[in-house]
This record gives C-alpha cells, sequence and structure tokens, in this order.
C-alpha cells in the first residue's frame, strides 16, 4: 500500500486560501507581505503529482496540547488531527493561520518566530472578518488583539477606498506581540523569540 493521499485535506486547504475571503489579506510586518499571490502559491505546492519531489505533505497525527493544527518549515508539511479537517470556520480560519506560515517558507524569507506568528493570527482575523464574524468577543487575549488589528486594516482600506497592501507599525501590533508572549503555547517562541522556525523554501514539484 501506498502512503495515503490525503485528497480531501488536499483540495480543501486549495480551496480555504484561494477563496474570496483568504484572497482579501494584503498586509505587510516587519517587511514580510502576506498577500492572495503568496496563498496562490501555497495552493500550488499542494497539487500531488505523484513520486515527484517538492511541494507540501500531509500528515495526520495527534496534535500537541495547546495546537489545533501545525505547518512544520523543515518537512514542508501540514500536520492536521484528523483527514477530515476544514469543515467548519474556526478550522478553516485555522488553516488560513497555518498557511500563512507556509506562504513566509515559500518566500524563503527567514523570519522571526514571533513575526511568524502575528501574521498568522492577523491573517486568521482577516479570514474570519471576511467571513462577517468577530473574533472580538473572544476571551482569548490573542484573538481579541488580532482582531482588534484586521478591523483595522479593514477601516483603513474603507477610509481610502483601496484593497491594496496594508502597511503594520511596531506600535499597532505591541498588544497582540505581548499577548503572545504571554500565552504559555508558546513558551518556546517567548524564550527566543527572535529566533526562526527554520524557514527554508518550499520548491513546486516538478513533472517527470
Ligand atoms: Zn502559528
Amino acid at each position: 500500500m501506498g502512503a495515503p493521499s490525503h485528497q480531501g485535506l488536499r483540495s480543501r486547504v486549495g480551496k480555504i486560501i484561494t477563496s474570496d475571503e483568504a484572497q482579501r489579506i494584503n498586509f505587510t510586518l516587519d517587511g514580510v507581505h502576506i498577500d492572495g499571490s503568496g496563498f496562490y502559491y501555497v495552493a500550488l505546492a499542494l497539487l500531488p503529482k505523484g513520486k515527484a519531489a517538492g511541494g507540501i505533505d500531509f500528515v495526520v497525527k495527534q496534535m500537541g496540547p495547546g495546537f489545533g493544527a501545525q505547518y512544520d518549515p523543515r518537512k514542508n508539511n501540514f500536520e492536521f488531527p484528523n483527514e477530515n479537517y476544514g469543515l467548519d470556520d474556526d478550522e478553516r480560519a485555522l488553516i488560513v493561520h497555518e498557511s500563512t506560515h507556509a506562504l513566509i517558507d515559500a518566500r524563503r524569507r527567514t523570519t522571526s518566530m514571533i513575526v511568524s506568528e502575528m501574521c498568522a493570527y492577523i491573517s486568521q482575523a482577516c479570514y474570519y472578518d471576511a467571513l462577517g464574524q468577530s473574533l472580538r468577543d473572544s476571551s482569548d487575549p490573542i484573538f481579541a488583539e488580532a482582531d482588534k488589528i484586521a478591523t483595522g486594516i479593514t477601516n483603513e482600506r474603507l477610509g481610502n477606498g483601496a484593497m491594496g497592501n496594508v502597511t503594520l507599525t511596531g506600535t499597532t501590533v505591541a498588544g497582540l506581540r505581548a499577548a503572545i508572549l504571554g500565552d504559555p503555547a508558546y513558551a518556546a517562541v517567548a524564550a527566543n523569540p527572535g529566533g526562526s522556525y527554520g524557514e527554508s523554501g518550499v520548491p513546486l514539484r516538478r513533472g517527470g
């Protein structure tokens, strides 16, 4: 028997990150640009091509405490707890979060762990905003801070009538940074916030 193809996960993740809601995400933080074309690249990297090397693969496994899903930038793997992941809005938003880590890896841009997490949570919150749902009432301070930033991005766009890139400043994200560093699930990030997750690029699979 060959390795499982994870076809359901593959097509679900691809659909979510190429959806209108995800494609509206467009911001820059600390020189890292997160946008729809980046998510399209990640979607291309999901396409299965037999035994060809490259691309992003899927691993289904039990997740560690505090994590619903993960992206491993060293192996270029998405890790999910089951094959049916991504069927509700919370799981879809977390897929946008993990795909943001993959996008940063694909751009082969060594980024500090704290900036990578801030970008991932802001993407997640922007996606919820585009769905018409707010994270603002959440008791989780990370979500509350990320939602404030996403709302600010939306308001800035409404103000100038543009759909373009919004550059975020250190002041704008200070609350989110503190919330992530204060969360026990990110103790490893807090111990070395300037360290990197090991972004090494995501080559696309090549045909025969
Ligand atoms: Zn993350």
